[in-house]
């Protein structure tokens, strides 16, 4: 087998193993074939080896990689994970079939009305809310330390929260987060278990809305990522290799 077709075997493999040991079916977990920084050729590879599910952190470099693999079949779903800024909103409302990365009403209000241009009657644009629980200084996201438990901070977001469920062209559909770096897969398990808890605790509070997906784990810890509950694994270097 090609490299990039053995090692996406691989994390199926370590995927549906992780999932069984949970007592999860396999089948709730997809995997994102993080391609950022790599050539669409390389993506092109994966497409084949059947990655239908694709993640890109920068909109101006997905856009390129978009265009070069337009006509592609089967049509890959293309994720944004990365942080967005407002004046990116346009092109990414026109590009992706989910952003994983809306941290503010702000920004919502933006792809929404941009959602809007994007052709005849738009299907809405699955989001996911990125919070950040760990508390890390350097990660975007809402700022929810500690997560529901954190009930001041959960206070102050809920009204951004309301605000993104009214938007007509967006549709929520569950939470992401990063875990902090690290050696240490267990390290990262708090993280996972405070994004589960506060998807537990959003989707008592408006059950109107789904709160199916939980978008967490990467390369070093997309396996306890599932036995806290990731429906989304961000997997990037143990597909394609460490990154130039
Ligand atoms: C790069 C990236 C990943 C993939 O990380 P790997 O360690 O290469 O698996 C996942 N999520 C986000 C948000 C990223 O930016």
């Amino acid at each position: 087998m090609a490299p990039i077709t053995d090692a996406i075997a691989q994390i199926r493999s370590r995927i549906d193993q992780a999932a069984r040991r949970a007592g999860r079916d396999p089948a709730e977990v997809t995997l994102i074939a993080v391609t950022k920084t790599h050539p669409p050729e390389l993506v092109a590879e994966a497409v084949a080896a059947g990655a239908l599910d694709l993640g890109e952190n920068r909109v101006q470099e997905a856009a390129a990689k978009i265009a070069a693999l337009a006509g592609l079949t089967p049509r890959p779903r293309w994720h944004l994970i990365g942080h967005l800024q407002r004046n990116k909103a346009k092109l990414a409302a026109q590009l992706f079939d989910m952003v994983h990365s809306v941290d503010s009403l702000r920004l919502a209000e933006a792809l929404d009305r941009q959602r809007a241009e994007a052709g005849p009657q738009p299907a809405a644009l699955p989001i996911l809310l990125q919070v950040n629980v760990s508390g890390e200084a350097s990660k975007e996201g809402f700022d929810l330390p500690g997560g529901a438990a954190n009930r001041a901070g959960l206070e102050r977001m809920l009204p951004e929260v309301e605000g993104i469920l009214a938007l007509p062209r967006l549709r929520v559909r569950g939470l992401m987060t990063i875990a902090p770096y690290g050696d240490d897969p267990e390290a990262a398990r708090p993280t996972f278990r405070a994004l589960r808890e506060l998807r537990d605790e959003l989707a008592r509070r408006y059950p109107q809305a789904h709160w199916g997906e939980l978008s967490m784990g990467m390369t070093g810890d997309f396996e306890v990522a599932i036995a806290e509950g990731a429906t989304l694994v961000r997997v990037g270097r143990a597909i394609f290799g460490e990154r130039g």
